[in-house]
């Protein structure tokens, strides 16, 4: 069964003494390709470097709310000249959104990146992956004022259940990653049960967010299966329709990975 990461930092430093035996172990396990967001601008280029060297890997640039004070207006003029020379490896603008759970969030900045990065995504007709904390109203009111209709994912999903239901009906896919093991997390796991299997990608967010249990130092994309084995002890389905589910509601995302 094919499996796909949608979301991965496998560019950070973290990973460069291990990366290339990850990705052979990952591929034995299935994960068969990843997506890799972007943060900063000035990690972008290793973000095409490592996208280009990894069979499977395609990349989401962008810039990350929580780094804020690192992004300028020049940022977003290089993000479309960026996307336009690399169209075949690029599948999304990531990670973007609104992070309201920082300390001192600059809301008027982070809501005005957020919104510039809608456009350029609107522009290249890709998905957005979306990273929201205490903000899941206002990034849908600012989805739904600037009309934005291609859809994408919320990664590392923390909203209620109405909330969840307002992102699917807004054309966005619910990001299911290692919160899902921990066995406080009643409230993603009781979203995980309700609502249809067409709402869901699986992503591990390394190195972040491991399972609960992960003997690691840290989290890596080989978690994925972990995840996938949480999520399905909360579904219905057999794991074998929930796989096969799941990855189709990828690739519908990025269809370029079919390729
Ligand atoms: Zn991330």
């Amino acid at each position: 069964m094919p499996f796909i990461d949608t979301h991965c930092h496998l560019d950070f430093d973290v990973f460069d003494s291990c990366r290339e035996s990850l990705v052979q172990d990952c591929l034995k396990d299935g994960l068969t390709h990843l997506v890799l967001p972007g943060v900063t601008q000035a990690g972008w280029k290793k973000l095409l470097d490592v996208g280009q060297a990894i069979n499977g890997a395609a990349v989401a640039p962008g810039l990350h709310p929580c780094f804020i004070s690192e992004h300028l207006e020049s940022h977003l003029e290089e993000l479309r000249s960026l996307i336009s020379t690399h169209r075949q490896l690029v599948v999304a603008v990531g990670e973007v959104g609104l992070d309201f759970f920082v300390n001192s969030p600059d809301r008027q900045k982070q809501q005005r990146i957020f919104e510039q990065q809608i456009v350029v995504a609107d522009l290249f007709d890709l998905p957005l992956l979306l990273h929201v904390r205490k903000a899941h109203d206002e990034v849908r009111q600012t989805i739904r004022r600037l009309k934005f209709t291609g859809g994408g994912i919320v990664h590392c999903y923390s909203g209620s259940l109405m909330q969840a239901e307002q992102y699917l009906a807004l054309g966005f896919k619910i990001g299911i990653g290692g919160v899902i093991t921990f066995h406080n997390a009643h409230r993603l796991q009781k979203i995980a049960a309700a609502l249809p299997l067409s709402a869901f990608v699986l992503e591990t967010d390394a190195p972040d967010i491991p399972p609960e249990g992960w003997s690691g130092e840290f989290n890596t994309p080989k978690s994925l299966p972990e995840i996938y084995q949480a999520f399905c002890s909360h579904r219905s389905e057999s794991p074998e329709q929930i796989a096969k589910v799941l990855y189709e509601n990828s690739v519908a995302l990025f269809p370029q990975l079919e390729s």
